[in-house]
């Protein structure tokens, strides 16, 4: 794509009115947009980003047998209160509105009711289990503190998948497909460094559920790392369990800030029993559907990164999620540039092409803002030494490489 004809521009200066590094350095870079506290739009820049980190989830869940939905966003309460989750006393992040006429309705917060009840009709024998249904879809949460840009955002895309089973040691087997499943989307994200599987309290049912935790210093969870088995348990059952890592038994845990970039759970029958999802087993006996869910928000996880993979110049995107894999800076010499930019893209590179009539300043200062992983330099100076510039945004130094090697140098 030509910068030129990019619709968004770059700031100057990040805005103001943000607090959190991630929100200022994605509005500086033109990859979103803010409406209002925990809202914000996201253009062709960040739209690239959040749809590469989809294609990776998506890829890991169908890899495990999920299956794509897309559930409707307005809901029924008369579901939830089936699951005592209507009452705001007991569930307090609900957007409720209503119809003309009165009617409440819900904008969904998540899924398990919806998708529960319309299992009644898909499900009614072993024969039918197990199932693994999952859907990226948008979700709404009254979040009283939505300072975190995207990190904590009160309208937001959530991948949440659910599990269907006819009991639990088969919810047990799916559980750790879902765990390696996890391990791999961060991992291919670009925070698999970071990324502790974290013991956290299990609700209802499960002694323990687990929350995939990256470390950053803006994160709003505490949790206590054992760096030899790359665990963490979560501050909130330190109460429940000693203080000591589950795996080894090592009591040197060191506190860490993290955020919860995903989580796993074993519902069990928490919502199969009042919602009625029940099927015959083999010897004909009526038994309640044994489930698990498993959440991820991709914005959270593009706003983890940009926290935790930065310097002071801008973002550093890791490649599989960059918004582009070549960030191609013409110094006046637009027709050479043009030709690099033909031949990467018929390769199948993706370029972002910076042909505006800007100094050479401006350029590489929005370069390492927006942060993609190769810049490719045209200038006098480098067709002079032979060829073209290129530099890796996480390195310093750039090296020369022949023009006619550029397309072999760049593709994956
Ligand atoms: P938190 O404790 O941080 O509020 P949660 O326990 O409410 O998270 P879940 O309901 O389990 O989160 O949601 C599943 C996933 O959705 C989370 O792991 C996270 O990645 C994402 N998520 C949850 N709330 C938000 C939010 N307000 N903004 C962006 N992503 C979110
Ligand atoms: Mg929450």
């Amino acid at each position: 794509m030509k910068q030129s004809e990019l619709f968004t521009k770059t700031l100057r200066e990040a805005p103001a009115d943000e607090q959190s590094y991630n929100a200022r350095a994605l509005i500086q870079g033109g990859f979103i947009n803010k409406e209002m506290a925990g809202v914000y739009d996201f253009l062709p820049l960040g739209l690239r980003v959040l749809n590469k980190i989809i294609a990776i989830i998506r890829e890991e869940i169908n890899g495990i047998g999920g299956q794509e939905t897309f559930l409707a966003s307005l809901q029924n309460p008369e579901l939830w209160k089936k699951t005592n989750r209507w009452d705001d006393a007991v569930y307090d992040v609900w957007f409720k509105t209503k119809l003309k006429n009165d009617t409440e309705l819900g904008l969904a917060t998540t899924h398990e009711e919806p998708l529960t009840n319309l299992l009644r009709r898909h499900i009614s024998s072993y024969k039918d289990l197990p199932k693994s249904i999952y859907h990226f879809q948008t979700k709404f949460r009254n979040e009283t503190r939505a300072k975190s840009g995207l990190m904590r955002l009160r309208e937001f895309i959530m991948k949440d998948a659910y599990s269907f089973h006819a009991d639990e040691e088969d919810l047990n087997d799916y559980y750790e497909k879902m765990k390696a499943a996890y391990t791999n989307i961060f991992k291919r994200a670009g925070l698999g460094h970071l990324t502790y599987l974290t013991f956290a309290s299990g609700g209802t049912f499960s002694k323990y559920s687990h929350e995939f935790q990256a470390l950053t210093s803006a994160g709003e969870d505490i949790i206590y790392i054992c760096e030899k088995c790359r665990v963490a348990l979560n501050r909130e059952i330190i109460e429940d369990v000693q203080h000591k890592c589950t795996e080894c038994g090592n009591d040197k845990l060191k506190e860490e800030k993290a955020v919860e970039v995903g989580n796993i759970f074993k519902l069990k029958t928490k919502y199969s029993r009042p919602l009625g999802l029940v099927f015959m087993d083999e010897e004909g006996v009526s038994k309640d559907v044994v489930m698990g869910c498993y959440g991820i928000g991709p914005q959270r996880l593009m706003g983890t990164v940009v926290e935790t993979l930065h310097d002071e110049k801008g973002i550093i995107w890791p490649e599989a999620i960059a918004p582009f894999r070549a960030h191609l800076l013409s110094l006046n010499k637009n027709d050479e540039a043009k030709k690099i930019y033909d031949d990467l893209s018929a390769a199948g590179v993706e370029v972002l092409f910076d042909d505006r009539e800007l100094t050479a300043g401006e350029k590489f200062a929005d370069a390492d803002l927006i942060g993609i992983p190769y810049r490719i330099v045209v200038s006098e100076k480098s067709i002079k030494a032979g060829g073209v510039e290129v530099k890796k945004r996480n390195e310093k130094e750039a090296k020369i490489v022949e023009t006619k090697d550029i397309v072999a140098v760049l593709k994956q």
